[in-house]
């Protein structure tokens, strides 16, 4: 900042900022998707995306939603409209974002399609995802892939599927960027995690507004801040396999890592976060992490409720450490436990309380 900056009024700041003061985010959840992402972030509360949308976020850009379930439009031709004029060119700025993994129309023989999105007007036909994806990609100011399978191709994409599908930056390159010189933003989860995608897209729009510089992301594309930590750092059971002491069924409160947790190795923050306003997880709250938010996932973590590679290793190395300081914890626990000698009603005081003061 130089001393004329450091004179400037805020206002005088922000009129001279360069973003944008209304924008559309045009989202198509016709991956091969369940629309989990979509009905996901209707449950965030910091921020809920009523409050994007209604623009009650200070310095956030006018924001006009389309998505299928979320936007109050009678569908059809009427929904459509602002996806064909962007597809023409006619709309700027907006954000694209992606839900569903992409399917790989060149394995189909002869015609068809894996999935569509609204009709081709002139002949009818319908219009692949991968149509749209060709055409809005490259005019999109940013662009998002919302869940694990649009951002790595998730459960659709296992090993067996018929679709050969992918997720985006496997489709539109990993190098990808957009018109706003972002790469593509991946927030991975299945689904993804309410507040992760809304504190994202928030971050996005204070960018689009000029007043933010762009989100950090990992070489995963994923926003640092929300996965550079493990399920495992952030887990509250982690005291657990501390001390070597682990589960042996789904009732127990204790480490799950022997009945089929994957949270040490897995990029993940909600054990931390809770699911809806710190409630609710995954293994703090009794259920396997099976590293749903992983580029692996599924195939790599399956079968689910078996114990993963390499933690019978870790869990042997952690036994005796873990064993004697437990014990050595559970002698300093019950001492903590008792209360000091002196609290007692007797008349005489045996505190050591001294009135006298001493050099
Ligand atoms: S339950 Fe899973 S994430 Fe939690 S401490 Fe155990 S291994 Fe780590
Ligand atoms: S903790 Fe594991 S299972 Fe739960 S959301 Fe994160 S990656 Fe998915």
């Amino acid at each position: 900042m130089t001393a004329d900056d450091e004179l400037e009024m805020p206002e005088q700041r922000a009129a001279r900022r360069s973003g944008f003061d209304e924008i559309d985010i045009l989202w198509i959840s016709e991956g091969m998707s369940c629309d989990g992402d979509t009905v996901s972030v209707t449950a965030s509360g910091q921020p809920s995306i009523e409050d994007v949308v209604l623009g009650l976020i200070p310095g956030l850009p006018k924001i006009n939603l389309h998505n299928k379930v979320l936007s109050p439009t009678p569908g059809g031709e009427e929904f459509l409209q602002p996806f064909r004029a962007a597809a023409r060119g006619e709309l700027k700025p907006f954000i694209l974002v992606i839900e569903g993994s992409i399917p790989n129309q060149n394995v189909i023989e002869g015609d068809g399609y894996w999935t569509s999105f609204g009709n081709d007007p002139e002949t009818g036909a319908p219009l692949p995802l991968n149509w749209w994806l060709d055409h809005l990609a490259p005019k999109a100011w940013a662009v998002v892939a919302a869940g694990t399978c649009a951002t790595y191709g998730g459960i659709h994409a296992m090993a067996g599927n018929p679709t050969g599908c992918m997720g985006l930056a496997d489709y539109l390159g990993w190098e990808f960027k957009s018109r706003g010189g972002l790469p593509i933003v991946n927030i991975p989860g299945c689904p993804v995690q309410p507040e992760n995608f809304m504190e994202t897209l928030t971050w996005l729009l204070y960018h689009a507004a000029g007043t933010a510089p762009a989100p950090p992301l990992d070489e995963k594309l994923r926003p640092q801040w929300l996965f550079g930590r493990t399920v495992h750092e952030g887990c509250d059971r982690a005291g657990y396999y501390e001390q070597a002491d682990f589960a042996k069924d789904y009732n127990s409160p204790k480490c799950q890592v022997k009945v089929g947790c994957w949270g040490p190795v897995v990029n993940c923050n909600v054990p931390k976060r809770g699911w809806i306003s710190g409630v609710g997880g995954c293994p703090n709250v009794g259920g396997i992490c099976i590293g749903c938010t992983m580029p692996g996932f599924p195939d790599m973590f399956m079968p689910f409720m078996d114990e993963p590679t390499g933690a019978s290793l870790s869990s042997i190395l952690a036994k005796p450490y873990g064993s004697f300081i437990r014990r050595m914890r559970g002698i300093t626990n019950r001492v903590a436990n008792k209360e000091p000698k002196w609290h007692h009603k007797q008349p005489v005081l045996t505190s050591g309380y001294d009135p006298r003061w001493r050099p």
